[in-house]
């Protein structure tokens, strides 16, 4: 910057025009302007200098042409130049700004470039701006927004014309979205979706709005927003959204089914008993000659299936409706022991069981009832399959020991039955799947999801020389 007085000497500068004209304070200070700019420039100026001073006011100077200054090297410098009257002791002086052109150019060119990025990156994603002039009634639009709007509106529409293609049921919806992002309350920010009716050829879009409101003085004057076409998103999301319904359904029906099934399994066994114990009761009762014992016998044994049924349904409710596992610490050892003690007080005597018991206290970390109910089901299974197959011994020898890396307990029910064959191997985890008369094919299908609940894992290893052989994890207590 450059402070001359009316006589045209320069009376300071600073270090920027200093350094720029490459003059020391002392030497700058002593000059006429004239003597910093090119001899082109230098006729006609005494002459402009005193028409600025005759009407001093504000402006840039040059009206468009390329300017330059002079450095003491007698360097020219393509410049802009700035001149602003001051008024100091009741003289007039000029302050000269100078800014260099190149930097401008600069400036300029970056300011293009970015400009043609950003146009790229707008048509890449599809996205239109309009710009919402508030006190002028004015939405500017650009191509992308003219075309979305109907390729027929002009490039500037009044804010009635805008809203005109709105479809009329999500107008209410637009404008509340407006008068939000109106309100100085609220940061200004407009994000909205509607659908717009294309007065060309009547096809309905969605558009989705990420705006910025301006506000001066405590009113919105202006509203900035992208604007992108989002029908075939949407169109996606309810095909989507379609999908997922008619999943569920599918879904619904197998859980109700797998219900069903569950609760069929946990009825079969005990129905079996109450009937048999009811058949012995009647025939007590026919029979004067009977002992009253075998009738209390059998009457209470019915009592204990039907309290047994009640159990495992209050319990597999439980489990379902919560789908919460309770977990607690056990001796897995002992839980073997038990459910041995069950399956044979429950009618499968028919067998002989053989106990290899790791010494270590397996106390593994699951729940206690399921795994039960998961031991009881493998020995069933067990005892059913070796049942009437001509072997003179059966055996089920049930090992527990830690697995691989020690952090499960590993546990195996091994028969001496027929084994399975690869086609029944490939399928008995599968829901339904039996070759039992009365069977329903559930046992091992739940028997895996309750043990995979609990963090193991349940799986059938074939060998053919020893009948079935059954495996399931369950991790220790850390
Ligand atoms: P279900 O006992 O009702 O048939 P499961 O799911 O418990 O249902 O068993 C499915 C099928 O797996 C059985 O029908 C049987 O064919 C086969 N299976 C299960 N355990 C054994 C076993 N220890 N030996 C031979 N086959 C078995």
């Amino acid at each position: 910057m450059l402070l001359v007085d009316n006589t045209g000497h320069v009376i300071q500068a600073n270090i920027a025009a200093q350094q720029l004209l490459e003059y020391s304070e002392e030497a700058i200070c002593k000059l006429e302007v004239e003597a910093l700019m090119p001899a082109s420039f230098r006729g006609d100026h005494h002459h402009h200098r005193d028409a600025f001073f005759k009407n001093p006011e504000k402006r840039s100077m040059g009206n468009g042409r390329d300017l330059s200054a002079l450095t003491s090297n007698g360097k020219q410098l393509a410049v802009d130049i700035g001149l602003s009257p001051l008024q100091a002791h009741g003289c007039t002086y000029i302050l000269i700004t100078f800014y260099l052109a190149d930097k401008r150019r600069e400036a300029e060119q970056a300011l293009r470039t970015s400009m043609e990025r950003l146009e790229l990156a707008k048509q890449a994603a599809g996205l239109g701006v309009f710009d919402f002039d508030f006190r002028q009634n004015i939405v500017h639009l650009d191509e992308r927004v003219q075309e979305l709007w109907g390729g027929e509106s002009e490039k500037s529409v009044t804010y009635e014309q805008f809203l005109a293609v709105v479809h009329p049921d999500d107008y209410e919806a637009k404008k509340l979205a407006i008068d939000r992002a109106s309100d100085p309350a609220n940061n200004g920010a407009y994000n909205t979706e509607f659908r717009i009716i294309k007065p060309s050829d009547g096809t309905e879009h969605w558009i989705a709005i990420t705006g910025r409101m301006h506000f001066k003085e405590g009113h919105a004057t202006r509203l900035v927003g992208i604007v992108q076409d989002i029908t075939a998103q949407k169109i996606l999301e309810k095909s989507l959204q379609q999908y997922r319904l008619e999943n569920k359904a599918i879904f619904t029906q197998q859980i109700a089914a797998h219900t069903a099934s569950a609760i069929a399994h946990e009825l079969n066994q005990p129905l079996a008993a109450i009937s048999a114990y009811s058949d012995v009761a009647l025939h007590a009762l026919n029979d004067t000659s009977s002992n009253p014992e075998k009738l209390k016998h059998a009457l209470k044994g019915c009592i204990i299936q039907a309290q047994r049924a009640g159990t495992s349904l209050h319990e597999l409710m439980a489990f379902l409706k919560e789908g919460k596992l309770v977990t607690e610490r056990f001796d897995l050892n002992q839980i073997v022991k038990e459910s041995l003690t069950i399956a044979k007080n429950e009618g499968y005597k028919e067998f002989h069981p053989i106990l290899v018991l790791e010494e270590n206290t397996m106390i593994v970390l699951a729940n206690r009832i399921q795994v039960q109910k998961v031991l009881i089901n493998l020995l069933i299974n067990a005892v059913e399959a070796m049942q009437g197959t001509g072997v003179s011994t059966s055996k089920i020898t049930i090992t527990v020991r830690s697995y691989k890396d020690k952090s499960m307990a590993h546990v195996t029910v091994q028969d001496n039955g027929p084994g399975l064959n690869n086609e029944v191997a490939s399928r008995v985890f599968e829901p339904f799947f039996t070759t039992k008369p009365t069977g329903i094919g559930m046992g091992l299908s739940i028997s895996r999801t309750l043990i995979e609940a609990n963090g193991g894992q349940l799986w059938f290893e074939p060998n053919s020389d020893f009948g079935a052989e059954f495996h399931f994890t369950l991790p220790f207590t850390q």
